[in-house]
Formats: structure tokens, sequence, C-alpha cells
């Protein structure tokens, strides 16, 4: 079954902006997607339509077939937002186990998922760290930690590179991309980056605005071998 499917899905917020036009896309499992465009074109609004954080004031979305619900109670599917929004006063572990917590997964469980998600983001050693103590681009990466700590199917990021420098942003790029290999993920991210989508994702979803709307649906073939 299609990872995604957008079925002619609008927004039109309740002060009665049209952010988006009707929208159609089917993603596979497994794809990389970048949804691209200016600021102000939909991109975070069809992205939380995806994660089931906004209805659709039309049309429909479905993921593996079934109506999106919310992405708080979908253990299928994580967001991870634009800022870290990690909770300063706890340690690094501790926020990456927040999702298995409230899932009321057993402790010694969580643990070992805890740790194994760091380590995919290169973060093994700095559990019992405080956000504080490390960098934006590590913080960015204890974030997708705890987005990865369900193992979700599919990863939703809105700019999750937005607030880096570019050193960082490129070592994250190949962080995530070695990831996406590895999990057989199905990503979707919002960019305002050409190079970013370009280099990252195997297909470029171009958007604009006023009216927001989709005008581009690229498959890009990858310059280096993908396996
Ligand atoms: P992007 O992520 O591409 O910058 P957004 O999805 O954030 O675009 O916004 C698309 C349009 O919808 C913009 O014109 C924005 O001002 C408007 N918009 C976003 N959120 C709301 C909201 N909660 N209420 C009304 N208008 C909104
Ligand atoms: P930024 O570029 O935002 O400062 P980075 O992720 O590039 O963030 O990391 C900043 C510094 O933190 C690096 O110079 C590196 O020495 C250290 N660092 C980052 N990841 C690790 C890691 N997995 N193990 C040890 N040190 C790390």
């Amino acid at each position: 079954a299609p990872a995604i499917e957008i079925l002619s899905a609008e927004q039109v917020y309740p002060n009665g902006t049209r952010a988006l036009m009707p929208v159609s896309l089917t993603i596979a499992p497994g794809e990389f997607v970048s949804l691209l465009g200016p600021s102000g074109c939909g991109k975070s609004t069809l992205l939380k339509m995806v994660a089931g954080l906004l209805a659709p004031s039309d049309g429909r979305i479905l993921l593996s077939r079934r109506p999106v619900h919310d992405a708080g109670h979908d253990p299928q599917l994580s967001f991870v937002f634009q800022e870290a929004t990690l909770m300063p006063w706890a340690s690094v572990a501790t926020n990456v186990r927040l999702p298995l917590d409230l899932a009321g997964v057993p402790r010694a469980e969580a643990d070992a998922r805890v740790a194994e998600a760091l380590e995919l983001v290169g973060l093994g050693r700095f559990g019992a760290h405080r956000p504080r103590e490390l960098s934006g681009g590590m913080q960015m990466r204890v974030s997708i930690a705890r987005g990865l700590v369900t193992r979700p199917r599919l990863l939703l990021m809105d700019e999750p590179f937005g607030a880096l420098d570019e050193i960082t942003r490129n070592r994250l790029d190949s962080d995530l991309l070695a990831l996406w290999r590895q999990q057989g993920l199905t990503v979707v991210f919002v960019t305002h980056s050409i190079s970013e989508a370009v280099f990252l994702s195997t297909r470029v979803v171009v958007m604009a605005a006023r009216p927001g709307r989709v005008v581009e649906d690229l498959r890009i073939e990858a310059p280096w071998p993908r396996d």
C-alpha cells in the first residue's frame, strides 16, 4: 500500500486564508520526499495535514490506506519540529525516552531503545548530558533521535536544518541519508533550500505561493549509488 495518499487535500484556515489549493500526491514506502518552496507556499500546512495535526478543510489523507489520526497517537509516524523543542531540565536520554514513557514502554526496554536511537544519530556518548551542553546541530540530532525511538515507518520533518549553519547542516544531511538507507523509512521534509532538496531527496515536490499549491513533482536520479 502507498505510505501516503493525499487526495485533493486543501486548506482554508478559519480566518479565511487559503493556505493550499487542492493537492493530490501518492508517496510509496521508502521514498525520501522534499517539499520545496518559498515562505508562505503552504509547506508546513501540508506537512501538518499529513501528520494529522491539522484536518484538511476538504479532501482526504490516507497513511497505508487508513485515514490519518493525531500524530501523537500513531506510533508509525514521527514528526520532528523546526526547533529542537527539547526539555532543557532533562537529560538527553530522558528527552529521547519521552515518547516511550508516554506509551508506557517498560523502563529497561525503553533505555535500550534510547541508546540505539542515540547511536543512530551519532550521540551514543551524550545520553547523560543536558541539551544546553550540546551544539545546535547536536540538539537537532537529539530531536531526530526522539523521532526515531518509536521506530516509525514515516518520519516527517519541518525544516529540520533551517536554523543551522551550513557545515552542521551538511553533516546532518549525510547522517540522515545513512539513517534512511539503513532503516527503510519513508521521509517527508520541508525545506526552502534547492540544494538540500536535490541532494537529499529522491523526489522533490515544488510548491508556489499566493495561493499555495504544488507546481512540480520531480523524481531525482541520485548522483551517487544508492544501493
Ligand atoms: P510555508 O510553510 O510554506 O511557509 P505555511 O503553510 O506556514 O507556509 O503557510 C501558508 C499560508 O497560510 C501563509 O499565507 C500563512 O500566512 C497562512 N497561515 C499559516 N498558518 C495559518 C493559520 N493558523 N491561520 C491563518 N493563516 C495561516
Ligand atoms: P555545530 O556545528 O552546530 O556546532 P556539530 O554537530 O557539528 O554541531 O558538533 C559540534 C562539535 O561537537 C563538533 O566539533 C564535535 O567535536 C562535537 N561532536 C558532535 N558530534 C559528536 C559525537 N558524536 N561525538 C563526539 N563529539 C561530537
